[in-house]
């Protein structure tokens, strides 16, 4: 870490190096450093855990970039030493950034806990452990997410809590551009109407705070194909 005085320091730098002070509580090969109002963070991250009664040990060469906006912004991680082969292990975007989650989950998570250590303990932990699990039984460990619209149509399942990808797409129609009279039968089939059924969990999505990453999804996914 540099040795400039406090004075000196942007309330992002005070801030990564508190947050950071705790990462290295556990991770204490990793050093941080600041380029152009970026947090890199960089060395041997150690994955430690026990799943399924089998024990996990193993080390990691990582360069994590935390943009400003963070936790807006997720940071952006690469395995730097090669570990993870990207035509065994797929998880991994054509730039060599690994995919840890949809990015829309990744940042509701994010904000509801927006430290570094979170971070690093919820995605990086379970990415590793994943990886591992995989090169040793053949198969993800909590069940395996598609690539762009597809994933994220499964990431918007679990959010609206329905039972295909296809309902989830008309909800998230209905939450990001087609209102949805309360008489009408609710698309998730429960046979209830929609007000007494998606109508509130549908409307809080779309007065929340995040209702701009639905959006983006949303407009995403139209635009493709
Ligand atoms: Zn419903």
């Amino acid at each position: 870490m540099s040795a400039r005085s406090h004075t000196s320091m942007t309330d992002f730098e005070l801030a990564m190096y508190y947050q950071f002070s705790e990462v290295q509580k556990r991770q204490q090969y990793l050093t941080m450093s600041f380029f152009a109002d970026k947090a890199v963070i960089v060395g041997k991250y150690c994955l430690f855990a026990i799943f399924e009664g089998e024990e996990y040990l193993r080390s990691f060469e990582i360069e994590v970039i935390v943009s400003h906006d963070f936790p807006n912004i997720p940071p952006i991680i690469k395995e730097t030493s090669g570990k993870i082969n990207r035509k065994i292990f797929p998880h991994v975007y054509s730039d060599g950034s690994l995919c840890l989650e949809v990015k829309t989950k990744i940042i509701l998570e994010l904000r509801k806990n927006p430290t570094l250590c979170f971070y690093f303990e919820h995605f990086v932990d379970s990415y590793f452990l994943s990886y591992i699990y995989f090169m040793k039984h053949g198969r993800m460990p909590f069940g395996e997410r598609s690539h762009n619209d597809k994933g994220t149509l499964e990431f918007y399942k679990e959010l609206f809590g329905v039972n295909s990808i296809n309902i989830a797409r008309e909800f998230l129609i209905i939450l990001c551009e087609r209102n949805l009279k309360g008489h009408n039968p609710c698309p998730c089939l429960s046979g209830n109407r929609y007000r007494n059924c998606h109508h509130d969990k549908i409307s809080a999505l779309k007065n929340s705070g995040e209702f701009y990453l639905f959006q983006n999804d949303y407009k995403t996914i139209t635009s493709g194909k």
